[in-house]
Formats: C-alpha cells, sequence, structure tokens
C-alpha cells in the first residue's frame, strides 16, 4: 500500500458526508465532487531535429535529478492537458515552443507514484533553446551520443531508450471533454476538514493543521481497447456515472502502484468479465481533469460479464460502432481501428 487512503471530508466543500467507492476514490453526498488518490500525472517533450535529441541540465538547486540530463517536462496542472503541460514545461525549460507530432507510451515510477507521459515534439528552423530557470544547460544529442549514465530519472531513460529503437507512439490523442463530472477545487483538508490556503512553490497546498500536503492535479486514467473477432467491446455506461447512457471502452482510475497497462487490463476484466494483455499503446484522451491512455492487446479469456459499470456490453462492427452515441475518446479509437483494418 502506498500512503494513507483515509479521507474523511470533502475537499470542495468540507462536508463529512464522503462515502468510499471502489479503493481509493469517494464521493460527497452534499456536493457530488469525486476525489481520488491516484498518481501525479508528468508531461514533457522529445524535442527530434535531424536525429538528434533535446535535453535539458537540471539545476543544481532541484531537489530531485540536480546536475543531471532530463527531457524538458514537469507536473500536468488542473485544467491543462498534458500536450498542453509538455509545450509550457518546455518554453519554460528549454526557451521554446515545439509543436507536438506524437504521444509516446507512458513511463511509470512507483515511488512517489507519478505517471510520465513524453511526446515526440519538433521545432521550426529558426528557433534555438536556451536554459531556463530550472536548467543549467541545454544540448542537442544524436541518437548514439546520450549520456546514458547522467540520465536524471529512470522514467526518462525508458521514454528515450524507445525514442532511439525506433517506437513510433501514436497520433491517436486528443482533448475530450467531461460534461457531467464536477470539477474539484482544493479548499478543506481531506483527512481533518481544516480550510486550506494557497498552494505553495512546488504546486502543493498544505494543510495547516495536520501538515497533510496535496498536489491538484488530472486524474490519471487508463483504458482497453479490446477487438475480438474483429469486433469491438463497448460497454453502456450505467446511470449516476460519467457519460451515463452512452457507449464507452472499459477504463478507470489509476490506483496506487499500477502503472497505465496494469489499470487498462484490470479495468477491462472487472467491468467486462474480458482477459487480455495490455501490449501496446494506442491512445491518449485528456480534459482539464483527468487523462487517459488507452491500451490493446491479445485476449486471452472470457468470464461471466460483472455488473455494476456498464448497464449492457455489447461486441460491434466498425459500422455497429459509428452509429452508436459514444463517450471521451472512443469515437476516434474507433475510427483507428476502421483505419487500420481491425474491425469489420
Ligand atoms: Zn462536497
Ligand atoms: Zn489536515
Amino acid at each position: 500500500m502506498h500512503g494513507d487512503p483515509a479521507q474523511h471530508y470533502c475537499p470542495a466543500c468540507g462536508s463529512d458526508r464522503v462515502s468510499p467507492r471502489l479503493v481509493h476514490h469517494w464521493r460527497c453526498e452534499a456536493c457530488g465532487v469525486t476525489d481520488w488518490k491516484n498518481p501525479q500525472p508528468v508531461a514533457g517533450t522529445f524535442v527530434v531535429r535531424d536525429r538528434r535529441v533535446l535535453l535539458v541540465r537540471r539545476s543544481r538547486e532541484m531537489e530531485y535529478g540536480a546536475g543531471r540530463w532530463a527531457f524538458p517536462g514537469g507536473f500536468v496542472e488542473q485544467g491543462e492537458t498534458p500536450w498542453q503541460a509538455a509545450v509550457r514545461e518546455t518554453c519554460e525549460e528549454a526557451g521554446v515552443r515545439p509543436r507536438i507530432l506524437r504521444a509516446l507510451p507512458p513511463q511509470t515510477v512507483l515511488a512517489p507514484h507519478h505517471i510520465v507521459m513524453p511526446f515526440l515534439a519538433e521545432l521550426t528552423a529558426d528557433e534555438e533553446p536556451a536554459p531556463g530557470s530550472e536548467c543549467d544547460e541545454v544540448a542537442w544529442f544524436a541518437f548514439d551520443e546520450i549520456p546514458w549514465e547522467e540520465i536524471a530519472f529512470p522514467t526518462t531513460t525508458a521514454a528515450l531508450r524507445g525514442l532511439v529503437a525506433g517506437e513510433a507512439g501514436t497520433d491517436v490523442y486528443g482533448e475530450v471533454a467531461s460534461p457531467d463530472r464536477a470539477r474539484m477545487s482544493l479548499r478543506y483538508c481531506a483527512r481533518c476538514g481544516t480550510p486550506l490556503g494557497a498552494p505553495g512553490a512546488d504546486g502543493a497546498v498544505r494543510c495547516p493543521s495536520c501538515t497533510t500536503a496535496r498536489w491538484v492535479n488530472p486524474s490519471p486514467t487508463a483504458g482497453f481497447l479490446a477487438i475480438g473477432e474483429r469486433r469491438i467491446l463497448l460497454g453502456l455506461r450505467s446511470q449516476g456515472r460519467d457519460g451515463a447512457g452512452r457507449w464507452a471502452l472499459p477504463s478507470g482510475h489509476m490506483e496506487p502502484g499500477e502503472t497505465p497497462a496494469e489499470t487498462a487490463a484490470r479495468e477491462l476484466l472487472e467491468e467486462t468479465g474480458v482477459e487480455a494483455v495490455a501490449d501496446r499503446f494506442v491512445g491518449l484522451f485528456a480534459s482539464g481533469d483527468h487523462s487517459e491512455a488507452v491500451y490493446a492487446g491479445p485476449i486471452l479469456a472470457e468470464h461471466a460479464a460483472p455488473t455494476g459499470e456498464f448497464a449492457d456490453l455489447g461486441w460491434f462492427t466498425g459500422a455497429e460502432a459509428e452509429g452508436l452515441s459514444t463517450h471521451h475518446g472512443t469515437p476516434r479509437l474507433v475510427r483507428w481501428a476502421r483505419a487500420s483494418g481491425l474491425l469489420d
């Protein structure tokens, strides 16, 4: 178990009418806000020019990774999509505003639990990077000259190795709406109910009474694109859920300690009874309050369908799926699966 899941008060309205849902998920019966204990989302860019990648040397004063090389990146803030955060961080750390090309596979670090979402990006020919406030140096590295021993974080190393190996990432990403979801504002300590002040320099709000720190970030989720016998598996979202009455991929919030691929496979099994391996990153969708990494992979078994999250389940041809009223990134994934020849 990572961290303490205790939550006794609504962080938005201070009510103590807070009910647990699932393991690390609460709903306030007074104001309807939902809250999760989730990994922190991080986003950044790999800017590539002539098979050289732009890295920044972190300042000697940084708490983590001081003096070592990283990609320009940082925490996704409430209201941002990961790619907006990646561009903002690259502006702040490397003095350039890149154009995002593709979403690369997310990486996970477990302690503290971060989901790192890297993007492949490019600059216009006349843009030259320069070190920002948190960096001592910026430099371009040819793929065969990357200073592997001086990389700050294992997630950067893993993402860089994928990039060098030619990992394609995906251009299936985009902004989605969460029309039914109440946005949480962090005004009360969830643990002791004390009113909170402004965030500190690190973006965390600390309770003046019990010192619990909270970061307000979009919540990372993961979904599974399951295709069996050339049909896509969708669920009709139950009443009371975000997107109620619409068809969607099985998906849900990451629990502490999970990678997005693990979340995707777990949610698929819990919501549909289908057991599968999430071995391919296929898409990324985000609103200002959550981001969803979508995976695909081989189906191993089908168990009895549970009830709850979905009021109904179905396997659909491409034409059938495009005719449904669908939720979040599902329409783009259906179009992608059809264009890739995966659906009848
Ligand atoms: Zn509330
Ligand atoms: Zn407190």
